[in-house]
């Protein structure tokens, strides 16, 4: 009845329970969930992200490059996602990629063409695009515009905190916008606005878990499990039954990633 678009369970922080973790996101009706590997592309974190994937039915896999590590990337690097991307069937986008500039762990010229080598790698392979923008609105749309417009394969905008015209032009590039569990923190209204008007065929609900935990499971180790009440939420702001949007927001999820979800 739900997927969870974007987590990571691959992490450190699940090694003590991820059996439990995968089987409680199952109880409480997320049948898919898109484990999105990031970290040193040179340290194996990608080859962990495809394995956890391959060990649970209704879990799939992203690699990519993030910002924060673009400083990292080189022609090894590429390489070695390129292996990972066609290595398992498992694997159904590339990403995270972006541009982050609320941290800037990378300099942001080096995120730019970072981000705009990996659009052109995800072109190639036809793999559709999972896209982290924090604080880049413009620069994001702008590479994006100059390097992806005319793909085929589409792509999402994660945890989407950006303004309105960033989601205009993300959803004009044919782009999904996927919310996760910060639209339900008090301050978020702005979001909200932008939540409450995404056509309901390029919405998705994410977790980005650990991070992330919507209320009222705000402040702890968020999971899977939780994408439920985000999505909620969101049923709630947009006024339809929650059933309607988990049925919405699963049909796009499978669409945009090839994926084919039985139903129940
Ligand atoms: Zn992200
Ligand atoms: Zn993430």
């Amino acid at each position: 009845m739900f997927v969870d678009s974007h987590a990571h369970i691959d992490g450190e922080e699940f090694d003590a329970d991820r059996d439990e973790v995968v089987a409680r996101a199952r109880a409480a009706g997320v049948r898919a969930i898109l484990n999105v590997g990031t970290g040193d592309p040179h340290g194996g974190n990608f080859e962990r992200a495809a394995a956890v994937a391959e060990r649970y039915e209704g879990v799939y896999a992203a690699a990519g490059v993030h910002p924060h590590d673009a400083r990292l990337y080189d022609d090894a690097a590429e390489r070695r996602l390129l292996e990972v991307l066609r290595g398992s069937r498992r694997m159904v986008a590339l990403g995270e990629i972006g541009l982050d500039y609320h941290y800037d762990n990378s300099p942001r010229d080096v995120q730019r063409e970072v981000f705009a080598r990996q659009l052109r790698l995800a072109r190639a392979e036809g793999l559709p695009v999972i896209i982290h923008s924090r604080e880049a609105d413009e620069d994001t749309l702008e590479i994006l515009r100059a390097e992806y417009e005319g793909s085929a394969s589409g792509g999402v905008m994660h945890c989407f905190g950006g303004g309105p015209s960033l989601a205009e032009g993300a959803l004009a590039l044919g782009f999904c916008i996927s919310f996760a569990g910060n639209v339900t923190f008090k301050k978020a209204d702005a979001l909200r606005e932008v939540a409450a008007v995404v056509p309901a065929e390029r919405l998705l609900v994410e977790t980005d878990c650990p991070f992330l935990a919507p209320v009222p499971h705000r402040g702890r180790r968020n999971e899977p499990a939780h994408v439920v009440e985000t999505a909620r939420f969101l049923a709630a702001l947009r006024g339809v039954a929650h059933e309607e949007l988990g049925r919405a927001t699963s049909e796009n999820f499978a669409r945009l990633f090839g994926i084919g979800l039985a139903s129940e």
